[in-house]
């Protein structure tokens, strides 16, 4: 209900004005965004490469209205993909693309080509970039982009959100490719998606079971120590070794767990998210998790 009620507020404009000009607010978005420039995002991932994590970096925004913006968001990539050249990361330091931070409600062609550029300048440094996946009425036009996409970058990946009942069917056609699997973060209706915590993981399941039974790179993104358990059981079944699928993990989410699994010998790529247009991301987090909620209410007063 609450998650219900914060996915609603993730969307509204009015909501996002309340709770953008609460006092403290920034403290607490801190802790699930690793800063608001390029070069906070650089620090932030220097430190986690430094301890052995890769990272997938998300320059914050979604849902433009105006091309200027989308392609201000394409710019912003490239430049900082220019800025991770020079560490020689390769693909321990990739992006995560929201397709509509660069215009796909206003031109799916204008999306596409700014896409493309983020593709380029990515494959310049040795990086990968990834799709994140969005609302249900987005997915066929986002996969319509990868498939364009892979035809000149091949290593581009996907996110497919495991509570939509298409996806086991996509992860089948996508077995081939980088799959980042999720659970799915936005309020889908009952026509299209599983609505309970035990329907949407034993759906995770069977879309991991598909992956790691492919000939692709499976990307398991999840903070769930059950799933996560599961994944290494199935990779064990389909012959695959560390360096053969990853685990995924947000920023500020679970960090013992990410340096534990890390420390074990397997990849662990962490999500982070930089920028100045937090609300969406941060009350996507909020609606995951009523103790995130509790934690930003005594940060308001101040305990
Ligand atoms: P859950 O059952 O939600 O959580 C399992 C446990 O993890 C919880 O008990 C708790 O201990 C911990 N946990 C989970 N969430 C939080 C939180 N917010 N704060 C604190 N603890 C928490 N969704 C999309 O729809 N599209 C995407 O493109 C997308 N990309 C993602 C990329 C990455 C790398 C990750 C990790 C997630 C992404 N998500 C995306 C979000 C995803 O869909 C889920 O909403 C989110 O990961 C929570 O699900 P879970 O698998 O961790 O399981």
């Amino acid at each position: 209900m609450l998650g219900s009620l914060l996915l609603a507020g993730s969307r509204s404009p009015l909501a996002r004005r309340a709770v953008s000009g609460l006092p403290l607010t920034r403290k607490v978005v801190d802790r699930f965004v690793a800063g608001e420039s390029a070069a906070d995002a650089v620090a932030a991932t220097r430190r986690l490469t430094g301890s052995g994590l890769s990272v997938t970096i998300d320059h914050l925004g979604e849902e433009v209205r105006d091309p200027g913006t989308a392609v201000a968001a394409a710019k912003a990539y490239v430049s900082l993909l220019e800025e991770l050249r020079p560490l020689g990361l390769g693909d321990r330091a990739e992006v995560s693309v929201k397709l509509s931070a660069v215009g796909q409600a206003l031109d799916p062609g204008m999306a596409l080509e700014n896409a493309r550029q983020i593709c380029a300048a990515a494959r310049e440094c040795g990086a990968t970039v990834t799709l994140d996946m969005e609302d249900h009425t987005t997915v066929d036009a986002t996969l319509g982009v990868l498939r364009a996409l892979r035809e000149d970058f091949p290593e581009t990946g996907v996110a497919i959100q495991a509570y939509l009942f298409r996806s086991e069917a996509d992860c089948r056609d996508l077995a081939g490719s980088r799959v980042r699997l999720v659970k799915g973060a936005y309020a889908e209706p009952a026509s299209v998606a599983w609505q309970s915590k035990a329907e949407v993981d034993r759906a995770y399941v069977r879309c991991l079971r598909a992956l790691m039974s492919g000939t692709g790179y499976p990307m398991v993104a999840t903070h769930d120590d059950r799933l996560i358990a599961i994944a290494e059981s199935l990779a064990v079944s389909a012959g695959r070794g560390a360096g053969d699928y990853e685990f995924q993990m947000l920023y500020g989410i679970r960090a013992d767990r990410q340096a534990a699994l890390a420390a074990a010998g397997s990849r662990v790529r962490v999500y982070v998210p930089y920028g100045d247009d937090w609300y969406g991301y941060f009350m996507r987090r909020l609606a995951e998790r009523p103790a995130n909620v509790v934690f930003f209410l005594r940060a308001l007063r101040g305990k």
